[in-house]
């Protein structure tokens, strides 16, 4: 049986490691340079301006632009998606005495919680395990979150740059010196349009990468440095839809089971999250984990279906779906995590490296907390008779000494016990939490998603059709996630077009913005793979299952409001 991973891309990372071209007098220097403004990037930048406000005498030494955020989505928010119910722990760290969860554009505190086992046409009650139990927790959007944190952000001095990619990172003698922007204006072919405008090398004393999830950067950098951790980052995929309900929702809900089939050689984990936003409003995704085996398994479609369930009908009935999108999620865990959070010039957070506690589905606080951290050890790195090296491999320490590092260590197996199966899986990743990780199940090696072997069933037969009112094809999804690429651009998505069929079935199905198709077929037997680079919603799905996204001209993709 075919394996992605024995179709690697067409892709190398020290393509995107490079010296700076631009001459020194062009070049655009900044204190600290971060790369994305998602809540990592955002808290980065928040804490390095009260720290300069607290420290005015250290400003020259940071220069003209102290805190620069580059953000590939038009605007801070735009290519940010969660569920998200967040731990405001670290909101609090950041922004100290005085501030209130209130402040926030927000949904209010978590207002109860149910869990249900489903089948096809029942919904079984169970008690929440303790991962899923959220009293405390509050309900947001991270998109209008993104928003709210960019806004503090620039009080505080930071410039953020939207629709700015940073394609590649500058290495200067073995030193990470900036990034260099990707050009804009480029035809499908690469040549040169009549609005082309030339990347620029942006270099900086300190260069923090807070990606997120299948960072470009973060994987050439982990390549770069040699810092990848002991076991392979592996992914989950998720999509989610915001709709506008007739009744008021007056908790959260997670489900597991139906329609993830249980069987150990489907290898399918992950389940669902309802929650409400507001009075009007309700979120619904599904988390399935990339390590699936089925190619003909699509997360859109099986979130299509899970909206027929009648306990999930009844909730939707009357409504209209607003907002949708995708995203994958890192889930190795603790034993995923690179072998060091920095190298010469350049510090590494949030989900770039995989700070996601997965059964609890939880990241965000973890990002705002690892990029508050990243701030410190930057600052410091700057102070005069401090040696940088030493200054930015504190932040490795505070990182260990945190509760990132605790949380993760405490459910450091827990994605790799569902490798067992549904059943003995959930009852060994019950033991962890419950004993907080002192129970050892044995270390469970993971294998990269692109390794699992694919088999082909029918699943796909039973996926509903579109009505165009409770269930949806891709190509409305990838309207309604605002995406306006313009069609004309190069390709971005790296990936072997020449493949056997169920390779491609595999990718076809599982994009959920429908931009692979099944060509024809060549003597051999393999096909040919047609792309339409521009639905790509950026989710990084791909990357996970034997291809590569690289981030497209800045500004195309998803431009979310409310996820
Ligand atoms: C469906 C779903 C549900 C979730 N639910 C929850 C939840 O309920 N609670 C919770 O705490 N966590 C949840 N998470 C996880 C949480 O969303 C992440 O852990 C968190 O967003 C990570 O923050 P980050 O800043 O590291 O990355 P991101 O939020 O991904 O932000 C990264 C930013 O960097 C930008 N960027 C990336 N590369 C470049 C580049 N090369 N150039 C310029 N810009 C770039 C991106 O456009 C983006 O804006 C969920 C995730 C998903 C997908
Ligand atoms: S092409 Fe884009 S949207 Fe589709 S799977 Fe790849 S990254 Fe996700």
């Amino acid at each position: 049986m075919s394996r992605p991973s024995n179709f690697p891309p067409p892709f190398r990372a020290r393509d995107y490691v490079a010296e700076p071209t631009d001459p020194p007098d062009e070049r655009i220097e900044v204190g600290v340079l971060i790369v994305g403004a998602g809540p990592a990037g955002l808290a980065c930048a928040i804490r390095l301006g009260q720290l300069l406000e607290e420290h005015p005498e250290t400003a020259e030494r940071f220069g003209e632009v102290p805190v620069a955020v580059l953000e590939k989505g038009k605007q801070p928010g735009s290519h940010l998606l969660s569920g998200a119910v967040v731990n405001p722990r670290a909101l609090r760290r950041l922004f100290g005495e005085g501030f209130r969860m209130e402040d926030l554009p927000s949904y209010g505190e978590v207002p109860g919680e149910s869990v249900y086992v489903l089948t096809r046409r029942s919904a079984m009650p169970i008690p929440p395990p303790p991962p899923m139990r959220n009293h405390g927790n509050w309900i947001l959007s991270l998109s209008q979150l993104g928003r709210f944190l960019a806004e503090r952000a620039e009080e505080g001095g930071a410039m953020i740059l939207p629709e700015t990619a940073a394609q590649k990172l500058l290495v200067s003698h073995g030193r990470v010196v900036g990034v260099r922007t990707g050009d804009k204006g480029r035809g499908r072919e690469g040549g040169e349009l009549g609005n082309f405008e030339a990347g620029s090398d942006l270099v900086a004393k300190v260069t923090v990468l807070a990606e997120g999830t299948q960072g470009h950067l973060t994987g050439v950098a982990l390549d770069r440095f040699s810092l990848r951790g002991e076991e392979p980052q592996v992914w989950e995929l998720a999509v989610k839809e915001v709709w506008k309900v007739a009744k008021p929702l007056d908790r959260i809900i997670h489900t597991m089971g139906w329609p993830l089939r249980a069987g150990k050689r489907f290898r399918e984990f992950g389940g669902s999250f309802i929650y409400p936003m507001g009075k009007d409003m309700v979120t619904i995704g599904l988390v399935v984990g990339l390590d699936y085996r089925d190619a003909s398994l699509s997360v859109h479609d099986l979130l299509q279906e899970l909206k027929t369930h009648p306990k999930i009908r009844k909730i939707l009935e009357g409504g209209e779906r607003v907002e949708w999108g995708a995203k994958t999620i890192p889930s190795g865990g603790f034993n995923a995590l690179p072998r060091e959070l920095h190298a010469p010039g350049l510090l590494l957070c949030g989900d770039g490296v995989g700070m996601v506690n997965v059964p609890r589905l939880k990241g965000i606080h973890y990002a705002i907390e690892s990029g508050r951290l990243a701030a410190e050890a930057a600052f410091r790195a700057m102070q005069r008779g401090e040696t940088p090296a030493s200054a930015l491999a504190s932040y490795d320490d505070a990182v260990r000494d945190s509760f990132i590092w605790r949380d993760l260590y405490e459910v450091r197996n827990m994605r790799q016990v569902f490798g067992h199966g549904f059943f003995v899986g959930g009852a060994l990743a019950s033991a962890m939490t419950i004993s907080k990780g002192r129970v050892e199940v044995g270390k469970m090696q993971a294998e990269p998603d692109a390794d699992q072997p694919l088999l082909v069933t029918n699943r796909d037969a039973s996926y509903p059709a579109p009505d165009g009112k409770l269930t949806f094809d891709k190509l409305s999804s990838v309207f309604a996630s605002g995406n306006k690429t313009r069609d004309d651009q190069p390709n971005h998505i790296r990936i072997e077009r020449r493949v056997p069929r169920e390779v491609a079935q595999l990718w076809a199905h599982m994009c959920p913005a429908h931009v692979y198709e099944i060509g024809r077929e060549e003597s051999d037997g393999t096909v040919v793979v047609e792309l339409a680079p521009s639905n790509c919603v950026q989710c990084g799905a791909i990357t996970a299952k034997g291809g590569r996204l690289t981030p497209p001209e800045g500004g195309s993709g998803p431009e979310y409001t409310a996820t």
